[in-house]
């Protein structure tokens, strides 16, 4: 993890987009990891994170302010559209994923072609 990745200070992926996913990425599945009391069953087969089921999403597991100070409190038990989002310089590649997310919170983009080392998304408990 790097202290200066802008993930920290960031957030606006886990305050913009559904995050869901198999319900079986859950810990009511054997093998899942996903607390199952942070999630929402969406349909028969498929489960969210609560808070992101709306129309001004925030994940019940974002901890902190976006644009400011920001960590998963769920981190190493997140789901899997967490650990594939694109972010912005992985592999050395803009993402515009992560751009649309901080334009929705105000945010200005950060620049293209980022500069290694790794960014990595929000940091662990
Ligand atoms: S589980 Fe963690 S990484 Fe995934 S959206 Fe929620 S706060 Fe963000």
């Amino acid at each position: 993890m790097s202290d200066h990745s802008p993930c920290l200070n960031c957030g606006a992926c886990c305050a913009t987009f559904r995050v869901s996913f198999y319900w079986g990425e859950t810990d009511s599945a054997p093998g899942g990891d996903v607390p199952t009391q942070l999630t929402e069953q969406i349909t028969p087969y498929r489960a969210c994170m609560q808070g992101t089921n709306q129309p001004q999403p925030r994940c019940v597991g974002l901890m902190g302010t976006v644009g400011e100070g920001v960590r998963c409190s769920i981190y190493e038990k997140r789901p899997s559209p967490c650990r594939d989002f694109p972010f912005h310089g992985e592999n050395g590649l803009d993402s515009p994923d992560c751009q649309r997310a901080r334009a929705a919170h105000g945010l200005p983009p950060l620049p293209s072609n980022p500069t290694r080392p790794r960014l990595i998304p929000i940091v662990a408990a």
